[in-house]
Protein backbone atom coordinates (compact mmCIF):
# COMPACT_ATOMS: atom_id res chain seq x y z
CA UNK A 1 0.00 0.00 0.00
CA UNK A 2 1.33 3.02 -1.17
CA UNK A 3 1.81 6.11 1.78
CA UNK A 4 -0.90 8.55 1.48
CA UNK A 5 0.17 12.38 1.55
CA UNK A 6 -1.13 15.85 0.79
CA UNK A 7 0.60 18.47 0.23
CA UNK A 8 -1.36 21.99 0.67
CA UNK A 9 -0.17 24.79 -0.99
CA UNK A 10 1.29 24.84 -4.95
CA UNK A 11 4.24 27.64 -4.81
CA UNK A 12 7.74 26.18 -5.59
CA UNK A 13 7.87 24.50 -2.04
CA UNK A 14 4.46 22.61 -2.45
CA UNK A 15 5.14 21.26 -6.05
CA UNK A 16 8.58 20.42 -5.07
CA UNK A 17 7.59 18.50 -2.24
CA UNK A 18 4.42 16.56 -4.22
CA UNK A 19 7.30 15.85 -6.96
CA UNK A 20 10.03 14.23 -4.59
CA UNK A 21 7.19 12.18 -2.99
CA UNK A 22 5.65 10.94 -6.12
CA UNK A 23 9.19 10.06 -6.80
CA UNK A 24 9.95 8.18 -4.26
CA UNK A 25 6.42 6.07 -4.25
CA UNK A 26 3.74 7.91 -2.72
CA UNK A 27 0.07 8.39 -4.01
CA UNK A 28 0.15 12.27 -3.48
CA UNK A 29 -2.90 14.92 -3.48
CA UNK A 30 -1.72 18.32 -4.50
CA UNK A 31 -4.22 20.97 -2.40
CA UNK A 32 -4.50 24.14 -4.35
CA UNK A 33 -6.28 26.82 -3.83
CA UNK A 34 -5.39 28.78 -6.62
CA UNK A 35 -3.20 28.03 -9.84
CA UNK A 36 0.03 26.48 -9.37
CA UNK A 37 3.10 29.06 -9.08
CA UNK A 38 0.36 31.95 -8.99
CA UNK A 39 1.15 33.38 -5.67
CA UNK A 40 4.35 34.32 -4.30
CA UNK A 41 6.07 32.09 -6.74
CA UNK A 42 4.88 33.45 -9.76
CA UNK A 43 6.22 37.01 -9.29
CA UNK A 44 9.81 36.41 -7.38
CA UNK A 45 13.30 37.30 -9.21
CA UNK A 46 14.32 33.81 -10.59
CA UNK A 47 17.28 33.90 -9.34
CA UNK A 48 18.65 30.36 -7.88
CA UNK A 49 20.96 31.95 -4.99
CA UNK A 50 23.26 29.83 -4.33
CA UNK A 51 25.16 32.65 -2.32
CA UNK A 52 22.31 33.22 -0.33
CA UNK A 53 23.67 32.24 2.99
CA UNK A 54 23.26 35.92 4.76
CA UNK A 55 19.97 37.13 6.24
CA UNK A 56 18.78 40.35 5.25
CA UNK A 57 19.95 41.88 9.01
CA UNK A 58 23.70 41.79 9.68
CA UNK A 59 25.34 43.67 12.04
CA UNK A 60 25.21 47.42 11.73
CA UNK A 61 21.76 47.12 10.32
CA UNK A 62 20.12 49.57 12.72
CA UNK A 63 22.21 51.83 12.35
CA UNK A 64 21.61 51.73 8.51
CA UNK A 65 17.45 51.71 9.06
CA UNK A 66 17.21 55.34 8.65
CA UNK A 67 18.95 55.40 5.40
CA UNK A 68 17.07 52.14 4.38
CA UNK A 69 13.63 53.50 5.13
CA UNK A 70 14.18 57.36 4.25
CA UNK A 71 16.96 57.69 1.86
CA UNK A 72 16.53 58.12 -1.93
CA UNK A 73 17.04 54.77 -2.41
CA UNK A 74 15.10 53.50 0.15
CA UNK A 75 14.44 49.64 -0.15
CA UNK A 76 12.55 49.13 2.73
CA UNK A 77 8.70 50.92 3.44
CA UNK A 78 7.10 50.58 6.68
CA UNK A 79 3.19 51.55 6.81
CA UNK A 80 2.55 53.45 10.30
CA UNK A 81 -0.74 51.09 10.90
CA UNK A 82 1.34 48.03 11.09
CA UNK A 83 3.88 48.83 13.61
CA UNK A 84 2.30 47.58 16.78
CA UNK A 85 1.74 44.14 15.01
CA UNK A 86 5.46 44.18 13.20
CA UNK A 87 7.50 45.43 16.66
CA UNK A 88 7.76 41.55 18.11
CA UNK A 89 8.85 40.31 14.91
CA UNK A 90 10.95 43.27 14.41
CA UNK A 91 12.84 43.02 17.61
CA UNK A 92 13.56 39.24 17.50
CA UNK A 93 14.09 39.86 13.99
CA UNK A 94 17.01 42.61 15.12
CA UNK A 95 18.50 40.33 17.83
CA UNK A 96 19.27 37.78 15.10
CA UNK A 97 21.36 40.69 13.38
CA UNK A 98 24.69 40.20 16.25
CA UNK A 99 27.75 38.78 14.39
CA UNK A 100 27.60 35.44 16.28
CA UNK A 101 23.79 34.79 15.62
CA UNK A 102 24.46 35.89 11.71
CA UNK A 103 27.13 33.09 11.62
CA UNK A 104 24.99 30.40 13.04
CA UNK A 105 21.91 31.33 10.81
CA UNK A 106 24.55 31.51 7.81
CA UNK A 107 25.50 28.17 8.43
CA UNK A 108 21.55 26.76 8.70
CA UNK A 109 20.97 28.56 5.12
CA UNK A 110 24.10 26.52 3.52
CA UNK A 111 22.72 23.45 3.09
CA UNK A 112 19.54 24.52 1.65
CA UNK A 113 21.08 26.84 -0.99
CA UNK A 114 24.38 25.22 -1.70
CA UNK A 115 23.80 23.04 -5.04
CA UNK A 116 20.10 25.01 -5.92
CA UNK A 117 21.19 24.85 -9.54
CA UNK A 118 21.63 21.31 -10.02
CA UNK A 119 18.88 20.11 -6.88
CA UNK A 120 16.56 22.42 -10.02
CA UNK A 121 18.04 20.28 -12.77
CA UNK A 122 17.28 17.11 -11.20
CA UNK A 123 13.46 18.52 -10.06
CA UNK A 124 12.63 20.01 -13.40
CA UNK A 125 14.36 16.81 -15.62
CA UNK A 126 12.04 15.55 -18.15
CA UNK A 127 9.20 17.86 -17.62
CA UNK A 128 9.73 20.83 -19.76
CA UNK A 129 10.68 23.02 -16.90
CA UNK A 130 14.45 23.01 -17.99
CA UNK A 131 14.13 24.90 -20.64
CA UNK A 132 13.59 27.77 -18.59
CA UNK A 133 16.29 27.08 -16.65
CA UNK A 134 19.59 29.37 -17.69
CA UNK A 135 23.10 28.84 -15.51
CA UNK A 136 25.29 31.92 -14.94
CA UNK A 137 27.15 34.57 -13.40
CA UNK A 138 25.22 36.92 -10.54
CA UNK A 139 26.75 40.16 -10.38
CA UNK A 140 26.11 42.62 -7.63
CA UNK A 141 26.69 46.29 -8.50
CA UNK A 142 27.95 48.83 -6.09
CA UNK A 143 28.21 52.91 -6.99
CA UNK A 144 31.01 52.85 -5.75
CA UNK A 145 34.68 51.62 -3.40
CA UNK A 146 33.59 52.79 0.14
CA UNK A 147 29.58 51.17 -0.99
CA UNK A 148 31.01 47.52 -1.31
CA UNK A 149 33.61 47.85 1.67
CA UNK A 150 30.68 48.15 3.22
CA UNK A 151 29.29 44.57 2.57
CA UNK A 152 33.10 43.07 3.17
CA UNK A 153 31.75 41.79 6.57
CA UNK A 154 28.93 39.79 4.74
CA UNK A 155 32.03 38.32 1.38
CA UNK A 156 33.90 37.21 4.29
CA UNK A 157 31.21 35.55 5.92
CA UNK A 158 30.23 34.09 2.32
CA UNK A 159 33.71 33.42 1.35
CA UNK A 160 33.50 30.61 4.97
CA UNK A 161 30.98 28.50 3.14
CA UNK A 162 32.67 28.36 -0.04
CA UNK A 163 31.29 31.23 -1.96
CA UNK A 164 33.64 33.53 -3.50
CA UNK A 165 33.47 36.46 -6.10
CA UNK A 166 36.09 38.60 -8.18
CA UNK A 167 35.50 42.20 -8.12
CA UNK A 168 34.80 43.74 -11.35
CA UNK A 169 35.68 47.37 -12.51
CA UNK A 170 34.05 49.54 -14.67
CA UNK A 171 36.25 48.42 -17.45
CA UNK A 172 34.98 45.07 -16.81
CA UNK A 173 31.40 45.62 -16.57
CA UNK A 174 31.23 47.80 -19.24
CA UNK A 175 32.99 45.59 -21.68
CA UNK A 176 30.38 42.75 -20.27
CA UNK A 177 27.00 45.02 -20.58
CA UNK A 178 28.06 48.04 -22.81
CA UNK A 179 25.18 49.95 -22.15
CA UNK A 180 25.69 50.07 -18.32
CA UNK A 181 25.01 53.39 -17.30
CA UNK A 182 27.41 55.40 -15.23
CA UNK A 183 25.87 55.28 -11.88
CA UNK A 184 27.73 51.43 -11.29
CA UNK A 185 31.58 51.54 -10.85
CA UNK A 186 32.26 48.78 -9.51
CA UNK A 187 30.79 44.89 -9.70
CA UNK A 188 31.32 41.44 -7.66
CA UNK A 189 30.69 38.61 -10.05
CA UNK A 190 29.44 35.31 -8.54
CA UNK A 191 30.20 32.37 -10.72
CA UNK A 192 28.16 29.06 -10.77
CA UNK A 193 24.41 30.70 -10.13
CA UNK A 194 21.29 30.72 -12.14
CA UNK A 195 18.11 31.92 -13.33
CA UNK A 196 14.43 31.16 -14.46
CA UNK A 197 13.03 32.47 -17.92
CA UNK A 198 9.46 32.74 -16.17
CA UNK A 199 9.36 31.45 -12.59
CA UNK A 200 5.34 31.14 -12.92
CA UNK A 201 5.57 28.98 -15.88
CA UNK A 202 8.40 26.84 -14.06
CA UNK A 203 6.39 26.01 -11.36
CA UNK A 204 3.59 25.18 -13.58
CA UNK A 205 5.40 22.56 -15.87
CA UNK A 206 6.58 20.64 -13.18
CA UNK A 207 3.00 20.53 -11.26
CA UNK A 208 1.86 19.66 -14.97
CA UNK A 209 4.53 16.67 -14.99
CA UNK A 210 3.52 15.48 -11.74
CA UNK A 211 -0.02 15.11 -12.75
CA UNK A 212 0.83 13.26 -15.98
CA UNK A 213 2.89 11.00 -13.94
CA UNK A 214 0.20 9.72 -11.23
CA UNK A 215 -0.15 12.81 -9.32
CA UNK A 216 -3.48 14.10 -7.96
CA UNK A 217 -3.91 18.22 -8.31
CA UNK A 218 -7.35 19.46 -6.26
CA UNK A 219 -8.67 22.46 -6.65
CA UNK A 220 -9.95 23.38 -2.94
CA UNK A 221 -8.68 25.41 0.06
CA UNK A 222 -7.97 23.67 2.82
CA UNK A 223 -10.16 25.21 5.95
CA UNK A 224 -8.81 22.57 8.43
CA UNK A 225 -5.97 20.03 9.30
CA UNK A 226 -7.20 17.83 11.93
CA UNK A 227 -4.64 15.15 12.88
CA UNK A 228 -6.24 11.82 14.84
CA UNK A 229 -5.16 7.91 14.77
CA UNK A 230 -1.89 8.19 12.96
CA UNK A 231 -3.40 9.94 10.10
CA UNK A 232 -4.61 13.04 9.26
CA UNK A 233 -8.02 14.90 8.27
CA UNK A 234 -7.70 17.86 5.83
CA UNK A 235 -11.18 19.61 5.22
CA UNK A 236 -12.52 21.89 3.12
CA UNK A 237 -15.70 23.76 2.02
CA UNK A 238 -17.94 20.96 0.88
CA UNK A 239 -15.51 17.90 1.26
CA UNK A 240 -12.91 16.25 3.39
CA UNK A 241 -10.40 13.57 3.42
CA UNK A 242 -8.14 11.12 5.49
CA UNK A 243 -4.70 11.40 4.65
CA UNK A 244 -1.44 9.28 5.93
CA UNK A 245 0.37 12.41 5.87
CA UNK A 246 -0.30 16.25 5.28
CA UNK A 247 2.54 18.81 4.40
CA UNK A 248 1.55 22.38 4.83
CA UNK A 249 3.43 24.14 2.09
CA UNK A 250 1.25 27.50 1.75
CA UNK A 251 4.18 30.21 2.27
CA UNK A 252 2.94 32.72 4.30
CA UNK A 253 -1.12 31.52 4.57
CA UNK A 254 0.95 28.49 6.42
CA UNK A 255 0.46 30.56 9.67
CA UNK A 256 -3.57 29.19 10.23
CA UNK A 257 -2.52 25.68 10.31
CA UNK A 258 0.32 26.45 12.40
CA UNK A 259 -2.26 28.40 14.42
CA UNK A 260 -4.65 25.27 14.40
CA UNK A 261 -1.78 23.13 15.45
CA UNK A 262 -0.82 24.50 18.12
CA UNK A 263 2.58 26.31 16.94
CA UNK A 264 3.52 30.17 16.83
CA UNK A 265 5.34 31.16 13.69
CA UNK A 266 6.12 34.53 14.21
CA UNK A 267 5.89 35.16 10.21
CA UNK A 268 5.31 38.35 8.66
CA UNK A 269 4.75 39.21 5.14
CA UNK A 270 7.88 41.01 3.67
CA UNK A 271 6.21 42.36 0.50
CA UNK A 272 8.20 42.63 -2.68
CA UNK A 273 7.25 44.30 -5.87
CA UNK A 274 8.48 43.69 -9.52
CA UNK A 275 7.78 45.30 -12.65
CA UNK A 276 8.22 43.31 -15.95
CA UNK A 277 8.80 45.17 -18.69
CA UNK A 278 8.19 43.80 -22.28
CA UNK A 279 9.62 44.22 -25.30
CA UNK A 280 12.76 46.37 -23.41
CA UNK A 281 15.49 48.40 -25.53
CA UNK A 282 18.18 46.14 -22.90
CA UNK A 283 18.32 43.08 -21.44
CA UNK A 284 21.12 42.31 -18.51
CA UNK A 285 24.30 39.46 -19.94
CA UNK A 286 23.70 37.93 -16.28
CA UNK A 287 20.97 39.07 -13.09
CA UNK A 288 22.46 42.21 -11.32
CA UNK A 289 21.51 42.86 -7.73
CA UNK A 290 21.82 46.46 -6.91
CA UNK A 291 23.58 46.83 -4.04
CA UNK A 292 21.79 50.44 -3.21
CA UNK A 293 18.43 49.96 -3.74
CA UNK A 294 18.54 45.45 -3.52
CA UNK A 295 16.44 45.30 -6.65
CA UNK A 296 17.65 42.62 -9.15
CA UNK A 297 17.24 42.89 -12.29
CA UNK A 298 16.78 39.42 -14.28
CA UNK A 299 16.63 38.29 -17.97
CA UNK A 300 13.13 36.91 -18.82
CA UNK A 301 11.56 35.07 -21.52
CA UNK A 302 10.07 38.42 -22.16
CA UNK A 303 12.26 41.01 -21.70
CA UNK A 304 13.17 42.16 -18.71
CA UNK A 305 11.82 42.22 -14.84
CA UNK A 306 13.18 44.56 -12.09
CA UNK A 307 11.90 43.44 -8.50
CA UNK A 308 13.04 43.26 -5.03
CA UNK A 309 12.80 46.25 -2.06
CA UNK A 310 10.60 45.10 1.11
CA UNK A 311 7.22 46.93 2.54
CA UNK A 312 5.53 45.72 6.01
CA UNK A 313 2.36 46.65 5.10
CA UNK A 314 0.30 43.38 5.75
CA UNK A 315 -1.64 40.97 3.84
CA UNK A 316 -4.43 43.04 2.95
CA UNK A 317 -3.27 46.39 1.50
CA UNK A 318 -3.05 47.82 -1.53
CA UNK A 319 0.56 47.80 -3.97
CA UNK A 320 2.28 51.09 -2.91
CA UNK A 321 3.18 53.27 -6.16
CA UNK A 322 5.96 54.35 -4.45
CA UNK A 323 7.56 50.95 -5.02
CA UNK A 324 6.76 50.65 -8.59
CA UNK A 325 8.10 54.37 -8.90
CA UNK A 326 11.56 53.20 -7.22
CA UNK A 327 11.92 50.52 -9.11
CA UNK A 328 11.26 52.26 -12.40
CA UNK A 329 14.28 54.37 -11.44
CA UNK A 330 16.46 51.83 -10.58
CA UNK A 331 16.14 50.59 -14.12
CA UNK A 332 16.65 53.75 -15.74
CA UNK A 333 19.91 54.00 -13.12
CA UNK A 334 21.31 50.97 -14.98
CA UNK A 335 19.73 51.63 -18.11
CA UNK A 336 19.83 55.57 -18.78
CA UNK A 337 18.34 54.62 -22.51
CA UNK A 338 15.98 52.38 -21.36
CA UNK A 339 12.68 51.64 -23.56
CA UNK A 340 9.98 49.06 -23.70
CA UNK A 341 6.58 48.50 -24.94
CA UNK A 342 4.51 47.70 -22.05
CA UNK A 343 5.08 46.97 -18.21
CA UNK A 344 3.18 44.94 -15.58
CA UNK A 345 2.85 45.80 -11.99
CA UNK A 346 3.27 42.79 -9.34
CA UNK A 347 3.60 42.65 -5.57
CA UNK A 348 3.59 39.62 -3.72
CA UNK A 349 4.55 38.10 0.18
CA UNK A 350 7.79 36.58 1.32
CA UNK A 351 6.92 34.36 4.01
CA UNK A 352 9.31 35.78 6.65
CA UNK A 353 10.77 34.72 10.15
CA UNK A 354 12.82 36.52 12.49
CA UNK A 355 15.39 33.89 11.93
CA UNK A 356 15.23 34.02 8.26
CA UNK A 357 15.17 30.17 8.70
CA UNK A 358 12.47 27.96 7.31
CA UNK A 359 10.65 25.67 9.11
CA UNK A 360 10.57 22.64 7.79
CA UNK A 361 10.26 19.05 9.33
CA UNK A 362 7.55 16.99 11.35
CA UNK A 363 5.65 18.73 13.83
CA UNK A 364 6.93 16.76 17.87
CA UNK A 365 2.97 16.33 19.14
CA UNK A 366 1.79 15.13 15.10
CA UNK A 367 4.26 13.24 13.05
CA UNK A 368 1.98 13.01 10.68
CA UNK A 369 1.83 16.31 9.67
CA UNK A 370 5.14 18.41 8.47
CA UNK A 371 5.74 21.68 7.59
CA UNK A 372 7.50 23.30 4.46
CA UNK A 373 7.43 26.87 4.78
CA UNK A 374 8.80 30.79 5.62
CA UNK A 375 11.24 30.61 3.19
CA UNK A 376 11.62 34.33 3.24
CA UNK A 377 13.68 35.83 0.38
CA UNK A 378 14.56 32.56 -0.76
CA UNK A 379 11.85 29.70 -1.28
CA UNK A 380 12.82 29.68 -5.41
CA UNK A 381 16.47 28.71 -4.52
CA UNK A 382 15.70 26.68 -1.40
CA UNK A 383 12.31 24.36 -3.04
CA UNK A 384 13.59 21.52 -4.45
CA UNK A 385 16.22 20.83 -1.36
CA UNK A 386 13.23 20.93 0.71
CA UNK A 387 11.20 18.97 -1.33
CA UNK A 388 14.15 16.53 -1.24
CA UNK A 389 13.99 16.49 2.58
CA UNK A 390 10.36 16.23 3.05
CA UNK A 391 10.22 13.00 0.66
CA UNK A 392 13.34 11.36 3.50
CA UNK A 393 10.85 12.15 6.12
CA UNK A 394 8.16 10.68 4.84
CA UNK A 395 9.73 7.82 3.41
CA UNK A 396 11.82 6.98 6.21
CA UNK A 397 15.05 8.12 4.83
CA UNK A 398 17.94 9.80 5.75
CA UNK A 399 17.62 13.45 6.17
CA UNK A 400 20.71 15.34 3.77
CA UNK A 401 21.36 17.73 6.79
CA UNK A 402 20.87 18.61 10.25
CA UNK A 403 17.00 20.09 10.70
CA UNK A 404 16.81 21.16 14.15
CA UNK A 405 17.52 24.91 12.99
CA UNK A 406 14.04 24.47 11.12
CA UNK A 407 12.08 22.69 13.83
CA UNK A 408 8.38 23.88 14.08
CA UNK A 409 7.96 25.13 17.63
CA UNK A 410 10.88 27.29 18.18
CA UNK A 411 9.16 30.37 18.17
CA UNK A 412 6.33 28.61 21.04
C1 LIG B 1 9.78 40.50 -5.13
C2 LIG B 1 10.27 39.13 -4.72
C3 LIG B 1 11.46 38.64 -5.26
C4 LIG B 1 11.93 37.39 -4.88
N1 LIG B 1 13.05 36.89 -5.51
C5 LIG B 1 13.49 35.65 -5.20
C6 LIG B 1 14.60 35.11 -5.90
O1 LIG B 1 15.15 35.72 -6.81
N2 LIG B 1 15.03 33.88 -5.53
C7 LIG B 1 14.44 33.15 -4.54
O2 LIG B 1 14.91 32.07 -4.22
N3 LIG B 1 13.33 33.63 -3.91
C8 LIG B 1 12.85 34.85 -4.22
N4 LIG B 1 11.74 35.35 -3.58
C9 LIG B 1 11.09 34.54 -2.54
C10 LIG B 1 10.22 33.45 -3.11
O3 LIG B 1 9.41 33.94 -4.16
C11 LIG B 1 9.35 32.85 -2.01
O4 LIG B 1 10.14 32.49 -0.90
C12 LIG B 1 8.64 31.59 -2.54
O5 LIG B 1 7.90 31.90 -3.70
C13 LIG B 1 7.73 31.00 -1.49
O6 LIG B 1 7.17 29.86 -2.08
P1 LIG B 1 6.03 29.03 -1.36
O7 LIG B 1 5.77 27.84 -2.20
O8 LIG B 1 6.42 28.81 0.05
O9 LIG B 1 4.78 30.03 -1.30
P2 LIG B 1 3.75 30.51 -2.44
O10 LIG B 1 4.39 30.61 -3.76
O11 LIG B 1 3.11 31.73 -1.88
O12 LIG B 1 2.73 29.33 -2.51
C14 LIG B 1 1.80 29.05 -1.48
C15 LIG B 1 0.56 28.48 -2.15
O13 LIG B 1 -0.34 28.04 -1.14
C16 LIG B 1 -1.66 28.29 -1.61
N5 LIG B 1 -2.55 28.28 -0.46
C17 LIG B 1 -2.54 29.15 0.59
N6 LIG B 1 -3.48 28.80 1.48
C18 LIG B 1 -4.09 27.70 1.00
C19 LIG B 1 -5.15 26.88 1.48
N7 LIG B 1 -5.76 27.13 2.65
N8 LIG B 1 -5.56 25.81 0.72
C20 LIG B 1 -4.95 25.56 -0.48
N9 LIG B 1 -3.95 26.30 -0.99
C21 LIG B 1 -3.52 27.36 -0.24
C22 LIG B 1 -1.54 29.64 -2.30
O14 LIG B 1 -2.60 29.86 -3.19
C23 LIG B 1 -0.18 29.52 -2.98
O15 LIG B 1 -0.29 29.05 -4.31
C24 LIG B 1 11.23 36.61 -3.94
C25 LIG B 1 10.02 37.09 -3.41
C26 LIG B 1 9.54 38.33 -3.80
C27 LIG B 1 8.24 38.80 -3.26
Amino acid sequence: MKLTVAVIGAGIVGVSCAEHLRRAGCAVTLIERGTAGGATSSGNAGILAACGVIPVATPGIIGKIPRLVLGPHQPVFVRAAQVPRLLPWALRYLRNASAGRVETIAAALAPLVTGTVAEHRALAAGSGAEELLRESDYVYLYPGRKDAEGEDWNWRLRARHAITADFLDRNALTKADAALGPRYRLGRRLGGHGYLLDPEEYVRRIADFFCQNGGEFLRAEVARLRPGDAKVTAAWPGGEKKFDRAVVACGIWSQKFAAQLGHKTMMQSERGYHLDFHGASHVPPHPYMLADTKAVLTPMAWGVRAAGLVEFAGLSAKPNPRAFRLLARAVREIYPDFTYDRHVEWMGHRPSTPDSLPFIGALPAHPQVLFAFGHQHLGLTMGPKTGRIIAALVCGGEAPCDLRPYRAGRFD
